[in-house]
């Protein structure tokens, strides 16, 4: 069910989507060579409780972890693990998603560790540029399919494999939510957008090929060609003449 949230329900979310962002920042300022994904979760637990929300993640579906840690070629979904080190030249994406008084925020960042190669590093631009490309367009009366195609189009032209198997989403008393926010999409086409819906933006960018599969633990999801992967996320809201970026 698609749902348009109320002025009290949007200042929820901006809340749990300030719990969110801050403890993605906190994480870019720790995260270094040699911790282990473990540690990170930790650390997140740790904020998200003490700011009085609760780590979205934690048991949904039976995911074990506040954080999904997804390094290099794993695309999403990664779990945290004592056995999971950190190594210079990594890309590790981080996705964290809290609930405030019953509202939900969900937000992801690829961190840079050490000597990243210069393909990656720009993989991880592109990403990030992706979702701007896509927000500069939103606006109350877009349609989905011309968000997805300004980050698809946007991606595809730097020769990246946009990931069809995952999308972005609804968001706001459930994490998940109608409508589903493909990063990919015909322009002119799907749903328009209203004001005060509140979607989760996620582009899912690959170095190579868009296909994707998951490993035996049922979680993780990476790459085809095991070349690397980046993610960056952000619950947006919709208004009348743009949107307003929540976890930003
Ligand atoms: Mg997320
Ligand atoms: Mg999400």
């Amino acid at each position: 069910m698609i749902t348009i949230k109320t002025p009290a329900e949007i200042d929820l979310m901006r809340k749990a989507n300030q719990i969110v962002r801050d403890t993605l920042n906190l994480i870019g300022d720790s995260i270094k060579e040699g911790m282990t994904t473990k540690q990170l979760d930790r650390l997140a637990y740790d904020y998200i409780v003490k700011c009085g929300a609760k780590p979205s993640f934690l048991g949904y579906n039976g995911f074990p972890a506040s954080i999904c840690t997804s390094v290099n070629e794993q695309v999403v979904h990664g779990i945290p693990s004592e056995k999971v080190i950190i190594k210079d030249g990594d890309i590790v994406s981080v996705d964290c998603g809290s609930i405030y008084k019953g509202y939900n925020g969900d937000a992801a960042r690829t961190y840079l560790i050490g000597n990243v190669g210069e393909d990656a590093r720009k993989l991880v631009e592109i990403t990030q540029q992706s979702f701007f490309e896509g927000v500069k367009i939103l606006r109350e009366g877009v349609r989905l399919g011309d968000l997805g195609h300004a980050i698809q189009s946007f991606a595809e032209s730097h020769g990246y494999g946009v990931v069809r198997a995952l999308v972005g989403h609804g968001i706001g008393r459930d994490m998940h939510e109608d409508p589903e926010v493909p990063n990919y999409g015909r322009a002119g086409h799907g749903m328009r957008l209203r004001k005060n819906m509140t979607i989760a933006i996620e582009p899912m960018i690959n170095m190579g090929t868009h296909d994707v599969y998951m490993l035996d633990d049922g979680w993780t999801v990476v790459t085809a060609d095991n070349l690397p992967s980046a993610h960056y996320e952000n619950t947006v809201l919709i208004t009348e003449d743009g949107a307003e970026i929540l976890s930003l």
